[in-house]
């Protein structure tokens, strides 16, 4: 990938001198969705499909971005007096916010740069491809401007500033996190509430991760997803008034259950039963997994999905067929949906011997039932984001 990157700079830029490369992951959340804006447990982990970019300070104030993944774009120019999202920077917003966080953070740049990535991650499919686009942009900055006093979870929690204020989408820390502080082999059991986290070794034994994206995206989407981030602050509001919490995460089921008389509305109830009763659960699977019980894990990422699907209701049809298989075929330890819902990909844990039955039994039958090819990923757990040799 390197090369292909080198090359398209120096047809763009002139040369490749003084150029750095860099990688950043994809991620899959294996448990605890919906539950990193309401203070609970994520457990997501880093995958080996990312985002690559090659970029080199400029001697001006310009910028430029360009994505061989989208070259009807052509060179994306910018500049460093006016950081302002635009329509018409289309997917470079994303990597012009980093810059425009990192002047609010006081990291003000002096000269602008220019940068050439390319990625394989489906995008807009809820493995995060803007959260490494934007994890990259910050381990670039660093790595360009010599900034070393911010750690890699800084370089997260920028990117979710810049996701949130330049973007308008209000999305949790997992997604940069996980990017950001991946480890190979790892997931990675995070509390959201207070950023203490914890690596937990994925020991599947003879089994794989298996990603499968629907191929859908319905465009309740965004809508839904601030929809649901108003529930719970109203039912945490509510709930304040019986119990002593700070966030929902605070609560077990059995405190959730003798409180949740004061919610009034039963949609309330769903969900905050949902971002409760799933942060316990991923709590349960992160000490399956270190007990080595992979099937109680599974059994946990089925409950989730049932969650999400009834109580919190971000599920759709072609992703709870793509489940329903899953849960039929043979040699399938656990599957739900990840990530934002509505659409994008399922994760399941399938056995070794039983995955190329899964993929061509499940992908028959999807294409049967919805009418298009679902996409089958066989993934591996990789490193978090930084410069490659
Ligand atoms: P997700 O993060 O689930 O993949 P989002 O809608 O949050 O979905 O982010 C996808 C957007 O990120 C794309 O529409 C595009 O603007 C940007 N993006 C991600 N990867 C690339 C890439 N390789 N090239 C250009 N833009 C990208
Ligand atoms: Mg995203």
């Amino acid at each position: 990938m390197k090369e292909k990157l080198l090359k398209k700079f120096a047809e763009l830029f002139g040369n490749t001198e003084g150029t750095k490369v860099y990688f950043s992951p994809g991620r899959v959340n294996l448990i605890g969705e919906h539950t990193d804006y309401n203070g609970g447990h994520v457990f997501p982990c880093a995958l080996t499909i990312g985002t690559y970019g090659i970029a080199r300070k400029r001697a001006d104030r310009k910028i430029h971005f360009y994505s061989m993944n989208l070259d009807r774009f052509g060179v994306v120019e910018a500049s460093l007096d006016e950081l302002a999202n635009q329509e018409a920077y289309g997917w470079a917003n994303y990597p012009l916010g980093v810059v425009w966080a990192f002047h609010e953070k006081g990291y003000t740049l002096d000269t602008g740069f220019d940068m050439v990535i390319w990625g394989n991650i489906p995008n807009g499919s809820g493995l995060s491809s803007s959260a490494s686009l934007e994890v990259l942009t910050g381990v670039i900055l660093c790595g360009l401007y010599h900034i070393t006093d911010l750690s890699m979870v800084d370089i997260a929690l920028i990117g979710q500033y810049s996701e949130n204020n330049f973007n308008g989408c209000n999305c949790g820390i997992m997604d940069q996190f996980a990017v950001a502080m991946g480890k190979k082999d790892n997931a990675i059991f995070l509390d959201t509430s207070t950023l203490h986290y914890e690596y937990a070794p994925v020991k599947l034994k003879n089994a794989r991760i298996v990603i499968v994206n629907s191929k859908v995206k319905h465009s309740l989407v965004d809508s839904a997803y601030n929809d649901r981030r108003q529930e719970c602050t109203d039912a945490l509001a509510a709930l304040k008034t019986a119990a002593d919490i700070e966030t929902l995460g605070d609560l077990t089921v059995e405190e959730f259950e003798k409180h949740q008389h004061v919610l009034k509305d039963p949609v309330l109830v769903k969900r905050a039963k949902h971002a409760v009763a799933e942060n316990q659960r991923t709590i349960e699977a992160v000490a399956a997994l270190k007990a080595d019980d992979i099937t109680r894990f599974g059994e946990l990422m089925n409950q989730s999905h049932i969650s999400l699907r009834d109580d919190y209701e971000v599920s759709c049809e072609e992703i709870d067929i793509l489940v329903d298989l899953a849960w039929k075929t043979p040699g399938v330890i656990g599957s739900r949906i990840t990530g934002g819902g509505f659409g994008g990909c399922t994760v399941s844990i399938v056995e070794n011997d039983a995955v190329d039955h899964f993929i061509s039994s499940i992908g028959a039958s999807y294409k049967e039932k919805v009418g298009h090819e679902a996409e089958f990923y066989t993934v591996d757990i990789g490193e978090g984001a930084g410069e490659i040799d």
